[in-house]
Order: C-alpha cells, then structure tokens, then sequence
C-alpha cells in the first residue's frame, strides 16, 4: 500500500520527526512532547489522512486522560506551522510530505486506497486559480484543492 511513497515508511516517519523539530527551532516554537506524538501519530498512520478521533483513541491508550481539545490544540498548533495539513473533504489529517518549503499542493486522494499525495506545482497551478478570482475581488484566505480518483498502485 505504502510502496508507491517509500520502502522504508519508519524512514519516513524519523525524516518527518527531524524535520519538524528543525522546523520548531528555526521558529522558536517548541515541539512539546505532546505536539510531537501527535505528529507522530499521523505519520505512522501511513500516506494517508487520519481522523482526530482516531488520534485521540491512540493517546488516551498512553494517557487516559487526554481529551478532544488536547489533540485540537496539539493540531492547531501542527497546522499553523505547517506540520501537517487538513483534507477537508475526509475531515482528516495528513503530515506534510515537505513542510521545509512555503507552498500550496494540492492533494491526489485515492478512493481506493485513501492514500493521498501532495502534488506541487510551485505556484503556477495556484497563481491561475488566483487570477481568476481576483476578477470578481473576492478576498481569498486559504486555498485547498482536493483531487479524488484512483492511484498508480490501485489502477
Ligand atoms: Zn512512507
Ligand atoms: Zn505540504
Ligand atoms: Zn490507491
């Protein structure tokens, strides 16, 4: 399931770990244990997204008394430093595969198989979606294209 990403998914978990502490010290941020397991949840949850209820059943299996707003606010804190990424349309979440780069992706998620893949464009893509919509002088905050169909592996 994992071969289309990677060989060795614990490498992928390390990398992801490293590069976020990295990350959270260039920002003078900290990546407090609890921050970190959560990451570390979602990665090892594969390429694909993870639900927050899952997450939380995996902590409470360490610490019993964690609690929705624990995993929202280890999250919050995942997304706005560009740890991780929201898939809306799964209400899920997924570790960014190169949070060391600013970029806009969008997500190739597989109906099949749930795995998703961050495909990046560097810019171009988005700079066309922009375009269009300053025309009608619509502030944009956020943009999050989602891209259902069927993987390599499943196809
Ligand atoms: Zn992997
Ligand atoms: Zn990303
Ligand atoms: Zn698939």
């Amino acid at each position: 399931m994992l071969s289309q990403f990677c060989h060795q998914h614990q490498q992928c978990v390390d990398d992801a770990l490293a590069k976020a502490q990295m990350i959270c010290d260039d920002q003078k941020v900290s990546l407090t244990p609890l921050r970190k397991k959560v990451l570390k949840l979602i990665w090892e949850a594969g390429h694909s997204a993870t639900k927050a209820y899952d997450l939380l059943e995996s902590l409470k299996s360490d610490d019993p008394s964690a609690k929705p707003v624990t995993i929202y606010r280890a999250l919050d804190f995942l997304l706005s430093n560009g740890l991780v990424h929201k898939i809306e349309s799964h209400n899920s979440f997924i570790g960014c595969s190169h949070p060391t780069r600013q970029h806009n992706c969008a997500f190739l998620i597989c109906n099949q198989c749930g795995s998703i893949q961050e495909c990046c464009d560097d810019g171009a893509m988005m700079d066309t979606i922009k375009t269009n919509i300053d025309s009608t002088s619509f502030q944009i905050h956020n943009i999050t294209l989602e891209i259902q169909g069927i993987c390599l592996e499943c196809s």
